[in-house]
């Protein structure tokens, strides 16, 4: 777990990689916020989405579940891709993106370990979904001092991670 933490700090916090991929993720995001977003009130989430201090690949994970445009089990379920929309992690419940970035037992591991469990708990008691509590957390822009990130950053690269390794 201590390994983990490191993994998730050092993505966060890399330098170089974010040398290499702002230029990149600057046109990504403009191309993005252009195609899918023209026309919406509700732009601020993709500013803001856009301004975090992570690589590309995060940006677009984060881009992605708040769209709801992931292959989450329970997504390709629904479109009958897959007969099973449960978790294959944990097996306990339906694997969308609400469960593999906050309630999927692997994922309260990593949280625990990052001492980030009772933020999570606490933002899992409003009933909304995955997407919107991302949202939230995105557009809120808090910082978690012990550790020198903000957590939308922290959250979302430990997110990136989870979905990595399935
Ligand atoms: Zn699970």
């Amino acid at each position: 777990m201590i390994a983990l933490l490191d993994t998730i700090i050092e993505t966060v916090c890399s330098q170089s990689d974010q040398l290499i991929m702002s230029n990149e993720k600057k046109k990504f995001g403009a191309r993005m916020a252009t195609m899918q977003d023209s026309g919406t009130s509700n732009c601020r989430i993709w500013k803001n989405l856009w301004k975090l201090d992570l690589p590309g690949k995060i940006n677009f994970f984060a881009w992605r579940a708040i769209k709801e445009m992931m292959s989450c089990n329970a997504i390709l379920a629904n479109r009958h891709i897959v007969p099973n929309g449960g978790c294959a992690v944990c097996q306990n419940g339906a694997e969308n993106i609400k469960h593999l970035i906050f309630t999927c037992d692997r994922a309260k591991a990593v949280w625990r370990s990052i001492g980030i469990c009772e933020k999570i708990r606490y933002l899992m008691e409003a009933d909304q979904s995955g997407s919107v509590v991302l949202e939230e957390i995105i557009n809120r822009g808090e910082q978690i001092y012990d550790l020198n990130v903000g957590f939308a950053e922290l959250l979302l690269t430990g997110g990136w991670y989870l979905w990595w390794e399935r």
